[in-house]
């Protein structure tokens, strides 16, 4: 058209993307309209197979490069994005749960996912249970002609358990139920879920649900969700499920994980050793009465930890950046160490450049007991990137304050 009106003009510009642009970031690509050049190519778009696009909530360039390097860094085939983790795990749970199936979910799950099960599926006839994630004889007694889905986390949430996983999946495989695991503390980094024996693959789990909003995210500031698999029909029974609940992802959000990504395993790894030299620090203090941290011999399931995340390669083993503290003390002064702590800043999630701390009251969590968790008022620390020596002398003025001992150092005041 010659001579639009300005109005239009401003909308029909002769914009075009430039194609000799080479940059370290990919652009954004936003979208609901997707445009089609015609009619017949309107018709044989299909959004199911990814091989054109055709609406944004099915995803734009942007989207699809996300999930293809979390595929990569989970060992996946397929990915679904999600506005969530707690997104990730009811959908997964939605998806392939059905009235009269029941599921079954480790009794040291992240919160939410118990909380999912009890409220929502219960009320669409879909059964649930609790295992005790440390004694596989208990999830076998539990398995039934019902059950269609497990879950798994390794660790647990908050007690850090770690459960024989091995033995699980192949447990559920056997009986030919689906496992899914909440692979948050993993990250695809500590360990291969999609190859938990390192030889290609003979044992698997068939979904990893991962929050982006910890390690991948990075920044405190997303909150966001993935669903891997590696079986094409399980993938495309989440597809439409999670395609029918309308679930997408703002496209900003993804840009920011995108960009977060490549300095994921960098931020890992150095998480870990810091929390380590924290667990080591916190191991000689009198108020303390037991560290859970898998790395550690005093954590329920450490040689499970062991026999899963370390290699010839990295004897010493991956671990994320997360502990819990027991304490032998009252609970005012365990909260009185909490708010004294100065860096580490009171606030729920992890995998970030803040250091964090909550503490948790285990007993009204659990619904089969504290396990091998010793009595006493729980602490949740999540490390971040500050310096090591920095947080320890934080937790030592904190711990000094409100437990009225002494801190135990080693060269650190
Ligand atoms: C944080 C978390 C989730 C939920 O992620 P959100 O993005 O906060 O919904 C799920 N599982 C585990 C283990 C988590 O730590």
């Amino acid at each position: 058209m010659t001579n639009p009106h300005l109005s239009t003009h401003l909308i029909h510009h002769p914009y075009a993307a430039p194609t000799e642009f080479s940059a370290p970031q990919q652009p954004v690509h936003k979208a609901s309209t997707v445009f089609f050049p015609d009619v017949a190519t309107m018709r044989s778009r299909r959004w199911l197979d990814k091989s054109g696009y055709t609406y944004g909530l099915h995803g734009t360039p942007t989207s699809f490069t996300l999930e293809e390097r979390l595929c990569a860094l989970e060992g996946g085939q397929q990915c679904l994005l999600v506005p969530s983790g707690l997104a990730a795990i009811s959908t997964i749970s939605l998806a392939l749960l059905s009235q009269g199936d029941e599921v079954l979910i480790p009794d040291n799950a992240y919160g939410p996912n118990k909380d999912f099960a009890q409220h929502e599926l219960a009320r669409y006839g879909i059964r649930y249970a609790f295992f005790n994630p440390m004694d596989v004889e208990d999830l076998r007694s539990k398995l039934s002609p019902a059950t269609k889905l497990v879950w798994l986390e390794a660790p647990g949430s908050v007690t850090m358990e770690f459960p024989n996983l091995l033995a699980q999946v192949q447990l559920v495989r056997q009986h030919g139920a689906l496992s899914a695991l909440d692979n948050t503390w993993g990250a695809g980094l500590a360990f291969l879920p999609f190859d938990l024996l390192r030889d290609g693959g003979s044992v698997q789990v068939d979904i990893s649900a991962h929050a982006l909003t910890k390690y991948p995210s990075g920044g405190g500031d997303v909150l966001m969700g993935s669903i891997i698999t590696r079986d094409h029909a399980v993938h495309m029974r989440l597809k439409l499920a999670h395609m029918r609940l309308g679930l997408g992802v703002g496209m900003n959000d993804v840009e920011l994980v995108l960009r977060s990504l490549p300095s994921t395993a960098l931020r890992y790894h150095a998480q870990d050793k810091t929390a380590r030299q924290l667990v080591a620090a916190l191991q000689r203090q009198n108020a303390v009465k037991q560290l859970l941290h898998p790395a550690f011999a005093s954590s329920p399931g450490h040689a499970h930890w062991q026999q899963l995340c370390a290699t010839p390669e990295n004897p010493a083993g991956a671990a994320a950046g997360i502990f819990s503290v027991v304490f032998d003390a009252p609970q005012s002064q365990v909260d009185d160490f909490c708010n004294r702590l100065q860096l580490f800043k009171l606030g729920y999630s992890w995998g970030g450049h803040i250091s964090l701390v909550m503490p948790y009251a285990l007993d009204e969590m659990r619904d089969l007991g504290r396990g091998a968790v010793l009595p006493g008022c729980l602490v949740r620390l999540c490390i971040g990137l500050e310096d090591a020596a920095d947080l320890e002398r934080d937790v030592a003025q904190a711990y000094g304050h409100a437990f009225g001992h002494a801190w135990r150092g080693q060269g650190v005041h």
